[in-house]
C-alpha cells in the first residue's frame, strides 16, 4: 500500500491550513489581518507589532501632549484581546520581527514562525535631517509610544523648537 500512504500525505500537507504573518500592529497592519480573516477563515493570522500598542491613532499624538486625556491606552482603537476573542486573530506584542527569511521570520523574543504569506505593515521612519541633533531632549513625533516619552519631559521645558512645519509639526505646536 505506498501509494496509500502517499496519498494521505498529499491530502495532509494540502489540508494544512494556510498562515499570514504580518509585520506591524498599526491601522495597516490590523486592517489587512482583519480583511484577511473576513475573506478567509481558514487562514491562520498571525501579527507581530514590537510595541505594547496595535490598531493604534498616533493623530491622537497632540491632544494627549496637550494633556486632554492620560490613558494612552485609549490611542488604541481596538485591544490585543479584542482581536484574539472577536476575530480569531493571533496578536503578539511587544515582539519585533528581527529577521525575514522565506517562508519565516525570526522574532527578538527567538521565536521562528513561518508563513505561506506575509504583508509589512511597518509603516514609516521620520526624515531626520542631516544635521547633528542627538540627545536626551530631540525627539521624532510618530508613534504613540514616543508620545509618552516625549509628555514625560515636555512638561518641565520652558520652549520647545519643532523642526517640520506640515500638518504634524504645526498640530503639535499648537498644542
Ligand atoms: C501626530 C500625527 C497626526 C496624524 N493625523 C492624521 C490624521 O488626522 N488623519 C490621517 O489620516 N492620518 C494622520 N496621521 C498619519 C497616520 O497616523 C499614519 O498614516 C498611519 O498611522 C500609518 O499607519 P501604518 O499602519 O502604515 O504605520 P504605523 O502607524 O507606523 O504602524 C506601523 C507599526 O509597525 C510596527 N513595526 C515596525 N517595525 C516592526 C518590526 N520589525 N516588528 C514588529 N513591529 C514593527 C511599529 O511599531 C508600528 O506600530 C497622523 C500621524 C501623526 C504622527
Amino acid at each position: 500500500m505506498p501509494y496509500l500512504k502517499g496519498i494521505i500525505y498529499f491530502f495532509f500537507l494540502n489540508s494544512r491550513s494556510m498562515r499570514v504573518v504580518i509585520i506591524g500592529g498599526g491601522a495597516a497592519g490590523m486592517s489587512a489581518a482583519s480583511r484577511i480573516r473576513r475573506l478567509r477563515r481558514d487562514f491562520e493570522v498571525v501579527v507581530f507589532e514590537r510595541t505594547g500598542m496595535i490598531s493604534h491613532a498616533p493623530c491622537g499624538i497632540p491632544y494627549y501632549l496637550e494633556g486632554l486625556f492620560d490613558n494612552y491606552e485609549l490611542f488604541m482603537h481596538y485591544t490585543p484581546d479584542y482581536f484574539g476573542r472577536e476575530r480569531g486573530i493571533d496578536v503578539r506584542t511587544n515582539e519585533a520581527v528581527i529577521e525575514v527569511g522565506l517562508g519565516y521570520v525570526v522574532t527578538d523574543r527567538g521565536n521562528k514562525v513561518g508563513w505561506d504569506y506575509l504583508v509589512l505593515a511597518t509603516g514609516a521612519i521620520p526624515a531626520i535631517p542631516n544635521i547633528p541633533i542627538k540627545g536626551d531632549h530631540v525627539f521624532t513625533v510618530h508613534h504613540p509610544a514616543d508620545a509618552i516619552n516625549l509628555r514625560n519631559v515636555l512638561y518641565s521645558m520652558d520652549s520647545v523648537g519643532i523642526i517640520g512645519t506640515g500638518y504634524i509639526g504645526l498640530e503639535v505646536a499648537s498644542t
